[in-house]
């Protein structure tokens, strides 16, 4: 019988969110449900197995197939097919095939065909490439054919008792199975890949994937013996914001701007002033509330940019603290966040120190 390997271990570029690409939203679901379900759906395998790293364990939650295995990687792609050969072993498989999570859109027609050739230890689809090829060894940059240039895709076939001894003895960084049949002489058959099956590497590649701006403002007035709360965290001040919540200005400028994006209205609508249960609710709670609604929705942040238009205190100070807050609240790293400090030069009543005002731009992605 044949087993179904994905590597999803890695770590990868989390160019999104902090989620892992294998786990982001990619055309209507998880990246790495598509490799999944087709293999399933092709009928060709006893068992799914799936390697990733055990922190993503979450993602899979809802997971409940008797054919779907998990087991946790290795630091490096060769330790993580090396433990999903060691532990498919005892099922005594005569072909297995090994494939990247990062790849979502082979088609089962690409492992029936794969799958038909019986006598060869590594079958493996490939591409030339479209653009013209050169090759650098060290100082020395030459021509290469451009048809003799293999660009190599996954999934990938082999005869299991080969590379499982391949890759037992293997010291070798590779950047995919193939490699350590070629490495040790060994016959690859190389079979025509699939235009279509690319490996997802750059956000571009998202392409259903459309980004959205919002815009956000607020003003409160600062008065005595209130708290300060900017976006999120508590400043000691003499003065602090008077409002309905907690009077964040930030985190409600952030807030509508996150709306806006997402053509969700705004703040008011949602939390309305007049009622007595938002009455001093920390902004927080609010912010977070509409980060699971936008997830819901399939929106992802890209990006937050705020200014904070103020005399006292001074944001600078703070700075590297509220973005901590911030993208904990929004679920994003924190280099998807830049907070600049503004003064009104002491002109009118921010200048005053009347108020302290907050203006923020949001994009987001929308997952097809
Ligand atoms: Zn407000």
């Amino acid at each position: 019988m044949n087993y179904f390997v994905i590597l999803a271990a890695g770590k990868g570029n989390r160019f999104i969110s902090k989620i892992p690409k294998q786990y982001t939203n990619y055309n209507g679901k998880k990246m790495i449900f598509h490799s999944i379900d087709k293999a399933l759906k092709s009928n060709l395998f006893r068992k799914v197995i799936l390697v990733i790293n055990p922190k993503d364990k979450q993602y899979l939650r809802n997971l409940k197939n008797n054919k779907i295995k998990i087991i946790s990687g290795g630091k490096e792609r060769m330790d993580s097919s090396l433990k999903a050969l060691n532990f498919i072993k005892k099922y005594k498989p005569k072909k297995v095939f090994i494939h990247d999570a990062a790849r979502p859109d082979f088609s089962i027609h690409l492992l029936k065909k794969i799958n038909k050739f019986n006598l060869s230890d590594a079958i493996v689809p490939y591409l030339t490439s479209d653009n013209s090829a050169k090759y650098k060894d060290k100082t020395k940059i030459s021509n290469l054919k451009r048809e003799n240039v293999y660009l190599t895709q996954t999934p990938q076939c082999f005869k299991f008792n080969t590379i499982y001894k391949l890759a037992k003895k293997n010291k070798k960084k590779i950047t995919d199975e193939s490699s350590l049949f070629l490495n040790n002489n060994l016959k690859v058959k190389f079979i025509k890949g699939e235009i279509t099956n690319k490996k997802i590497t750059y956000l571009n590649d998202f392409v259903n994937n459309k980004i959205s701006y919002g815009i956000g403002f607020d003003v409160h007035r600062l008065v005595p013996k209130r708290k300060l709360y900017l976006g999120g965290l508590k400043i000691q001040s003499k003065i602090g914001t008077l409002g309905h919540s907690d009077g964040d200005p930030v985190l409600h400028a952030i807030t509508d701007s996150i709306l806006g994006a997402c053509k969700l209205g705004d703040i008011g609508e949602k939390f309305s002033d007049q009622k007595n249960k938002f009455k001093n609710i920390r902004s927080t709670v609010l912010l977070k509330n509409i980060i699971n609604i936008i997830k819901s929705k399939g929106y992802l942040i890209n990006n937050i940019d705020i200014n904070i238009i103020t005399e006292t205190p001074k944001i600078k100070n703070y700075k590297k603290k509220m973005i901590n807050i911030i993208s904990k609240l929004c679920d994003i790293s924190i280099n998807q966040i830049n907070i600049k400090g503004k003064t009104t030069e002491k002109l009118g009543i921010i200048g005053k120190e009347k108020a302290i005002a907050c203006e923020v731009i949001t994009s987001v992605i929308k997952n097809a």
